[in-house]
């Protein structure tokens, strides 16, 4: 999978990407992230991608050119189809991003492009006519959009295959299958006193899938 970020701010998911699993998924070539300056897109002294918003009102809005030019380019040099290819927009207006999204995009496409606005948003032309999907990350707003494109980027990669190293963590994993996980413990067996379940300690296997079974939050009850 390969993702690419059009942002403002290409260094700001530098530190998190260069880490764990997302780190492994690059090394081993499973996915790719190319962040890309929407400011090497613009054509003036002061590399402008923001302005005014038609109508009046606070802040600045991002401008459409800079951003159509950019995905223009990634575009034309990718080496997949059009329909291999997903554009998403961060908006605190947009779908709720969640597991099933990631898992379907990790299957149905080989390139995920998100554009991450900044100040008080995007011109919605880069909405209605650019992008594919408007995706929020949660019922709240953020400064930009680059920490969600860093939870797609994370949560879509999962679904990679050979980007986690046990795939068996996928399956049993909390929102897989419209369930939450069930709790887990690990060493000391007592800590001030808080003990782990007896059962956890049993070794009987079927007892433990059962009591997990049961544990196990369905979001339908
Ligand atoms: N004026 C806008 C907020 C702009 S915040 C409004 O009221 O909806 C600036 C940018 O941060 C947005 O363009 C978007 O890219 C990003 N952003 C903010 N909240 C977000 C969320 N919940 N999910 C995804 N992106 C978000």
């Amino acid at each position: 999978m390969r993702f690419d970020i059009i942002t403002v701010f290409p260094h700001i998911l530098d530190s998190y990407f260069g880490e764990a699993i997302i780190k492994r998924g690059v090394k081993s070539g499973k996915i790719e992230i190319f962040p890309h300056d929407l400011r090497d897109f613009t054509h003036d002294k002061h590399r402008t991608t923001d302005d005014t918003p038609y109508g009046g009102g606070a802040g600045m809005l991002m401008k459409i050119e800079p951003i159509a030019e950019c995905l223009d380019e990634i575009i034309k040099k990718s080496p997949f189809e059009r329909k291999e290819i997903l554009i998403l927009i961060m908006s605190a207006k947009g779908k709720l991003f969640d597991s099933e999204k990631a898992e379907k995009w990790a299957k149905k496409f080989s390139q995920i492009i998100i554009i991450c606005g900044r100040y008080e948003g995007v011109d919605e032309r880069v909405v209605k006519h650019l992008v594919d999907q408007e995706i929020s990350i949660g019922n709240y707003v953020l400064s930009g959009g680059e920490l969600g494109a860093g939870i797609v980027v994370d949560a879509v990669s999962r679904f990679v295959p050979g980007v986690l190293g046990n795939p068996a963590s996928l399956a049993e994993e909390s929102h897989n299958s419209q369930a939450l996980e069930y709790p887990q413990y690990t060493r000391p067996p007592i800590f001030r006193g808080w003990k782990v379940p007896k059962i956890l300690l049993s070794g009987d296997h079927q007892a433990i899938a059962e009591w997990r079974g049961k544990k196990i939050k369905n979001f339908h009850s």
